[in-house]
C-alpha cells in the first residue's frame, strides 16, 4: 500500500507499507516552466547530491538511512522515521531546552563534516525515542565556509522566531550552547551575528 503524504514544491513524499515494512519514497516531480532536457538533468543531480550527502550523514547525524536511489526514476527510498514532526508538538514538550540542545550538537556535526543543510526548520526535524531526526537534505550542499554554516545558523533562528515566536530566543540561546561542540564554533557564531546585523539592515530598507 502506498500513500502520499506531502507534496511538496520539488517533490511527493510517499509512504509504502509492505507487511510491516513502511519506507518513504521522496520523488522529485517535473517543472513544467522548466525546458525538459534541462528539468531531467536537474532532477537526476539533485536526487543523486542529496542521496550522496545524506549516505555520508548515516551514523554521523541523525538521519534516515538510504535504502534505494532510482536516478532514472528521480527516486529516493528511505528509512521512514516514525516519529512527530516538530513544529507541530513543540508546544507540548517539557524538555525543550535539551532538545535544542541536541538540535545545535546535530548541526555542529553537519558543519564540521562539511555539510549545510540548507532549510533548518522545525517541519523539517522528526522526534523519535528522544532523538531529533533532520530530513529533507534536498536543498542540502557541501561546504566549508564559514559564512555558509553562519547563513545556515541565520535560516534556522528566522524560522524559529517565525513559528515559535514566544520562546524562540531561549530556543536558539539552546541550540547555540550545544553548537559548541563545533571545532569552528567561535568563527562561525560572530559571522552569525554579522550575517543577523546585515538582515536587520535589509529589512529596515
Ligand atoms: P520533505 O519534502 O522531505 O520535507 O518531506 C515532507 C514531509 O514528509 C515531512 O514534513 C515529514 O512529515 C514527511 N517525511 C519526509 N521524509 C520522512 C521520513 N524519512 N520519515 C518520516 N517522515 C518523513
Amino acid at each position: 500500500m502506498t500513500k502520499i503524504i506531502s507534496r511538496g514544491a520539488e517533490a511527493i513524499i510517499l509512504e509504502k507499507k509492505e507487511g510491516n515494512k513502511e519506507v518513504i519514497l521522496k520523488q522529485r516531480i517535473k517543472k513544467s516552466y522548466r525546458i525538459p532536457e534541462i528539468d531531467e538533468k536537474l532532477r537526476k543531480y539533485r536526487t543523486r547530491t542529496e542521496a550522496r550527502i545524506m549516505e555520508k550523514l548515516y551514523g554521523i547525524v541523525n538521519a534516515p538511512k538510504i535504502i534505494k536511489v532510482d536516478e532514472n526514476k528521480r527516486e529516493i527510498e528511505m528509512e521512514f522515521i516514525n516519529g512527530k514532526r516538530l513544529s507541530d508538538h513543540l508546544d507540548e514538550l517539557a524538555n525543550k531546552e535539551s532538545l535544542f540542545i541536541q538540535i545545535g550538537e546535530q548541526v555542529a556535526k553537519l558543519h564540521d563534516n562539511g555539510i549545510i543543510h540548507g532549510d533548518l526548520t522545525t517541519s523539517n526535524m522528526i522526534l523519535k525515542d528522544n532523538k531529533v531526526y533532520f530530513i529533507d537534505f534536498g536543498l542540502a550542499f557541501p561546504s566549508q565556509k564559514i559564512e555558509d554554516k553562519a547563513v545556515d545558523l541565520h535560516l534556522l533562528r528566522q524560522a524559529l522566531e517565525a513559528k515559535h515566536f514566544r520562546d524562540w530566543h531561549s530556543l536558539f540561546n539552546a541550540v547555540k550552547e550545544g553548537y559548541k561542540k563545533s571545532k569552528n564554533h567561535e568563527e562561525v557564531i560572530k559571522r552569525f551575528e554579522k550575517v543577523e546585523k546585515r538582515g536587520r539592515y535589509k529589512s529596515q530598507i
